[in-house]
């Protein structure tokens, strides 16, 4: 919690519990307090306010698409004798030379496959040493697993990157609206970055943080194989909490849920400890909007009693044309460290789903299974335990690749 805590004389009483509206010598936009660290604390809401005074509500704010410009050759949107002209006067050269740089520089001379040929297919005759490169590649990719796991990875983050891009929503009362703020968002266990929109509720951002602990499940059940799914963490433990500025914002959507920030709380202000006063709010209350933060500063994320994530604010900004506008999809995950799978011992081939100590039958301890081989090699065809061991389900962080 250190680190969370630290005093901050700079910020005044900046302290996430003022009133929205600025008061003098407030910061109400994102000034460096430790130059390429982190800002002062400011309100989000009133941060956005800022950048809709000074852009034109229209155009500026705008999420329709712009209309295309119109390019030389594309659709014959104006004629090529008046856009040779403008050529020709822009460059100061004569028409003959415009006309006959739109026959060598037209955006047709870019396409380079003929009618119904496969990008993929690399041609025999082709002399270009990029696609030998390539055709290299792709062989040594077929024969090795290994690479083939790279290629994938490659695949994985192209695909995160680009499956949102300037997506618009089936239903128009998806669409966000003009103005919207988008908040960056990363966290660091598991490392990921996801966008989150102004005007969403904090547990709409603790809703969608995967995490492996939330699918623990805790037991041994070596005598009862079959019963282990149904005891998974997050459906049992449903207490988290966020820490931003000074205050402890609690899942209190359930009535089983615990106040986590309690124990802390007690314990800071059991002696003085210099923390000050914290505060604690109910995390389905608060927006991002209604927020003071930092960009750039370590806050944290706490659930399962004590699977704790660091989470920070990178970034601000108003919503454009191109962003996802579905706002169903956020939080909208556009990052994630691959993490490599535990395979199973005896196959090498699936994923581990069983971990087992003082296994009888295993050659080390612990020992991770497939769910094929933990039940062919501990029980009998009538699924009776075989041998001594102790057998715990195991969720691999990896398959949330
Ligand atoms: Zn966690
Ligand atoms: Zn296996």
């Amino acid at each position: 919690m250190a680190e969370d805590s630290r005093g901050d004389p700079a910020c005044g009483g900046m302290d996430g519990r003022q009133d929205p509206v600025p008061s003098s010598g407030g910061f109400n936009f994102p000034e460096y307090e430790l130059p390429e660290l982190n800002t002062h604390a400011f309100h989000v809401a009133a941060f956005g306010e800022l950048w809709r005074g000074r852009l034109r509500g229209e155009g500026d704010l705008s999420l329709k698409e712009p209309p295309a410009p119109a390019l030389p050759g594309a659709g014959g949107v104006t004629d090529s004798g008046s856009e040779d002209a403008a050529v020709a006067r822009d460059l100061g050269c004569s028409l003959e030379t415009a006309a006959e740089l739109r026959a060598v520089c037209g955006l047709d001379k870019l396409k380079c496959l003929e009618e119904g040929e496969d990008p993929e297919v690399i041609p025999e005759n082709t002399d270009l040493v990029t696609l030998g490169v390539r055709r290299r590649l792709l062989k040594h990719r077929e024969e090795t697993l290994t690479i083939d796991r790279a290629c994938r990875q490659e695949t994985f983050a192209y695909e995160m990157e680009s499956h949102a891009i300037g997506k618009k929503p089936e239903n128009s009362a998806d669409m966000i609206e003009e103005g919207e703020l988008i908040l960056s968002h990363k966290e660091h266990k598991p490392y990921q970055t996801m966008l989150v929109l102004g005007s969403q509720k904090l547990t709409e951002l603790r809703d969608s943080i995967c995490c492996v602990s939330d699918l623990q499940i805790g037991g041994e059940f070596s005598n009862t194989p079959d019963q282990a799914p149904e005891n998974i963490s997050k459906d049992l433990y449903k207490s988290a909490f966020f820490y931003f500025e000074g205050t402890f914002y609690n899942d209190k959507r359930y009535p089983e849920c615990r106040d986590l920030s309690r124990t802390i709380i007690e314990w800071s202000e059991s002696h003085d400890r210099g923390y000050g006063k914290f505060q604690t709010a109910k995390m389905e209350d608060f927006t991002f909007n209604d927020l003071y933060i930092k960009v750039g500063f370590p806050y944290l994320y706490c659930h399962q009693g004590d699977c704790e994530h660091v989470v920070v604010i990178t970034d601000i900004r108003l919503v454009h044309h191109d962003d996802c506008l579905d706002k169903t999809l956020y939080p909208l995950l556009i990052k994630k460290h691959w993490l490599w799978t535990r395979k199973c011992f005896v196959c090498k081939m699936f994923t581990a789903r069983w971990v087992t100590n003082n296994d009888s039958f295993a050659p080390q301890d612990p020992c991770f299974f497939c769910d094929v081989c933990f039940r062919m090699l501990h029980y009998d065809a009538e699924g009776n335990k075989l041998g001594e061991f102790l057998a715990y389900p195991y969720v691999d962080p990896g398959t949330f690749n």
